[in-house]
């Protein structure tokens, strides 16, 4: 097929997505690629522009429900050393789209440059944090990101100064296709004081979030000035069950996926929340996981 013709080495067809997610739900990738470095994919990118094949990257699975009947298509990964690297000039840490999270802040943290650490314990990419503007009630990503290197649907490769970008609660102006690279402007501070601060969040953290669950993260967003969990909690909705799926105990914006567990169980949780909550509270929730 001229879609694959040259990436055969880098592309698998029906590949399945359930373990590259949090959930560990759902079907199969039509077409599944991890290339090695930005010009492979920017070159799979163009193609599959000529081909009329849709394009999604996928980061940690963290924030992402797919569907059991899959998703038709192209997903790629950015799990190449070459999407990965992390280093740091100065006051600034300039890393790869595919970089972990955590493996962003602790550098940065080690190097005594102070701004992430609020955000430890969030799973997944640093592409995905930047396309969501992941955050914390201690501040988000978006506030110490400088600048960007993206690549459009269309296989262009673009740079994002600090005035093109705008982030607002868990959405960003980085909506291209891929984000390759960030930079972030941080500020000087004692590595062992940083050191504690990070510990201290990462306790609170992890205290706060269901554990040893197979879940993705919250399922809706907080209304203005409200917290979906606690809102959910006040109708009543811990611990309802549909199939597998199961409304956390201990935070009841989470969803825990239990053995036999559909995706089909979690989108009716979903709905059955949202309808409980519109019903008892006269509360809209919008939904912050993406269904894939
Ligand atoms: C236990 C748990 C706790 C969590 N706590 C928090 C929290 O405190 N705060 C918070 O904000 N979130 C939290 N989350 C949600 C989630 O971790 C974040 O949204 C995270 O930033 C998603 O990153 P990811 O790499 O897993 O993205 P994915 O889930 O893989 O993808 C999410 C979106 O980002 C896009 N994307 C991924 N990589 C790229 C890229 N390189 N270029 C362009 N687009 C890309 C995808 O296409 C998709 O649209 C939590 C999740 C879990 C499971």
């Amino acid at each position: 097929m001229a879609l694959l013709t040259g990436f055969e080495k880098i592309v698998r067809r029906d590949e399945p997505l359930a373990m590259h997610t949090w959930f560990q739900l759902g079907g199969p990738a039509e077409y599944f690629a991890e290339p090695g470095d930005a010009d492979q994919l920017i070159a799979l990118v163009r193609r599959c522009g000529q081909e009329e094949v849709p394009v999604r990257l996928l980061g940690g699975g963290s924030n992402i429900l797919v569907r059991d009947e899959g998703v038709p298509g192209m997903v790629v990964r950015l799990a190449a050393p070459a999407f990965g690297s992390i280093r740091v000039e100065g006051q600034s840490v300039i890393a790869g789209g595919g970089a972990t999270l955590g493996h962003v802040i602790t550098t940065a943290v080690h190097q005594g440059l102070a701004g992430l650490e609020t955000l430890i314990g969030i799973p997944g990419t640093l592409g995905g944090a930047l396309h969501g503007n992941a955050g914390t009630r201690g501040g988000d990503i978006g506030q110490w990101t400088s600048q960007a290197t993206v690549i459009s649907q269309t296989g262009e490769l673009l740079q994002c100064g600090r005035d093109d970008l705008v982030f607002e609660y868990h959405q960003s102006s980085l909506d291209e296709l891929v984000i390759l690279e960030a930079e972030f402007q941080l500020e000087e501070d004692d590595p062992r004081e940083l050191a504690r601060r990070m510990q201290k969040h990462w306790i609170v953290k992890k205290a706060a979030q269901p554990m040893g669950h197979q879940c993705a993260g919250c399922v809706f967003r907080n209304p203005r000035g409200a917290s979906a969990g606690e809102l959910i909690d006040e109708a009543g909705l811990k611990g309802t069950r549909i199939g597998g799926a199961v409304v956390n105990d201990r935070h009841a914006n989470f969803i825990v996926a239990e053995p036999e567990c559909t995706s089909q169980d979690v989108l009716r949780l979903i709905d059955l929340i949202r309808s409980q909550v519109h019903e008892r509270l006269d509360v809209e929730l919008e939904r912050e996981l993406e269904i894939w």
